[in-house]
Order: C-alpha cells, then structure tokens, then sequence
C-alpha cells in the first residue's frame, strides 16, 4: 500500500510539474492568436515565455528519463579509469558562462597526494552528478559568491565536496532534499530552472556507484554536498 501510494504521489506530481509550463504556452499562444502577434511590443514577451516553458518542460523530461533508466536498473556502468581533475575542470567549463552571469568564481582544488587523483568509476555517471551540484551551487549560491570542488582521499573511497558560501539551507528541509520534488523555495526553484529531481538522480547514481551523498549546510554560510566513492570497483 505504501508503494501504491509512493507512486500515485508521483504520478500526481508530475501531471502536476507538465501541467504548469503548459498552461503558460497554451494562453501565451492564445494571446498571439488573439492579435497580440501583430503588436512588436507586446510579441517578443510572450514568444519568450513559450520558449522558456518548453526549456522547462525538455529538462523535466530529460530529468524523468534518467531517473526512470536509474530506478529500472536499467543504468548500466561502465567503469573505467577517470582522471578527476579532467572530469572536474570539463564540469567547470560546462557552467562557467551561468557563473559568469552571476558574477561567481569557480574554483578546483586537487589534493597533492598522488594516490587520490584518479579512481574507478562510470566517467558519465559521475559527470552527471557533478553537474547537478555545480548548477545546484551556482543557482542557489549568492550572486558574486563561489564554488569550490575539492577532493581527497578517505581510506578506501576518494570524497568530493562542492561547496558554496550561499544563503544555506534551513536545518528542517535538509533531511528531504533527496526527495523527488522537494524544493525548498518551491517558486525560486522554478524560476531559475530547476525540476525538482536532481539531487535524487545524484543520490540514485551514487546509490549505484556504491558511494555515499552527505550534506552540510549552515544557513547563511553555505552548503556543502560531499559524494564518497570507491576508488576500485567493489
Ligand atoms: P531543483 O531542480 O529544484 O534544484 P534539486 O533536487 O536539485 O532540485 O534540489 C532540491 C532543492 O534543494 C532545491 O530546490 C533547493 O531548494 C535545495 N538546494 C539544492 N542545492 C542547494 C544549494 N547548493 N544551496 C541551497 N539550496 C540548495
């Protein structure tokens, strides 16, 4: 019972998620139809609201599609050997020109041992999961704030933080984070872009990886996400 709820939950909420951008573009279509089309001033508003919405509505798939590849099994692992400091440095690159626009600076800080530069992994699986916390740091970090990707070894498994010095995230929502759609600032999230489910594709993809996603978060400091992975295929 409790699976069959978990899943009409899910259902509900991404009828939910589709139907919001969808209402935008059918009454911004509507008011083009309407003459709105004719009117220079007024066009390019609503030709940027469709095209915002359908970006929306292409990352909620994208997202729903890689969780259900994950959550299927259906994720398959190739595990090779991947040098961090490149996976790092392409993940940076990826966002500098979002950081950019917020006037953040993104920084890498390799450890100087030898031992924990690279280790045995799925190379695009891990670029996902770095993806996610990077954009997450430079979405909701403060405009002008930082990122910092660090890594290190910890026994057996090679940790990797990254951190921001942005507003933090309040002690009571932590513990839920992982959850399909929760958000904190339901609204913000929305706004600047987010679907609700990339920290639960990061902790699915980890969960798969045999590592483990910690959070550390003081508000109006900033947080830190710390994914551990083995550095051998266990
Ligand atoms: P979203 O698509 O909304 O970003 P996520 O699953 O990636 O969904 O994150 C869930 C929520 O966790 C976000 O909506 C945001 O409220 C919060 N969050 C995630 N990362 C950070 C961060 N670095 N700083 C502050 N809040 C964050």
């Amino acid at each position: 019972r409790r699976l069959e709820r978990l899943r009409h939950e899910f259902v509900a909420n991404v009828s939910h998620e589709l139907k919001t951008p969808l209402a935008v573009i059918k009454a911004a279509v509507e008011t083009l139809r309407d003459g709105a089309i004719d009117d220079p001033s007024h066009r390019d508003i609503f030709l940027e609201q469709i095209a915002d919405q359908t970006d929306r509505l292409n990352n909620l798939i994208l997202d729903l599609l890689s969780l259900a590849r994950i959550e299927s099994g259906g994720e398959t692992m190739e595990v090779k050997r991947v040098v961090l400091a490149d996976v790092v440095h392409e993940c940076l690159d990826r966002h500098r020109s979002q950081a950019d626009a917020r006037h953040q600076t993104l920084e890498m800080i390799p450890p100087p041992e030898k031992s924990s530069q690279e280790l045995w992994t799925d190379e695009e699986a891990l670029a996902q999961i770095l993806d996610n916390l990077v954009g997450n740091a430079i979405r909701y970090g403060h405009e002008g704030g930082f990122v910092k990707v660090r890594w290190y070894g910890l026994g057996d498994q090679i940790a990797i933080d990254v951190a921001d010095n942005g507003p933090g995230i309040p002690p009571d929502d932590l513990p839920r984070i992982f959850e399909r759609f929760y958000r904190v600032d339901k609204a913000r999230s929305r706004e600047l872009g987010g679907t609700g489910l990339g920290l639960s594709i990061v902790k699915n993809l980890v969960q798969i990886m045999k590592g483990t996603v910690k959070v550390h978060s003081v508000l109006g400091q900033g947080t830190t996400f710390t994914v551990a992975l083995p550095r051998t295929p266990i």
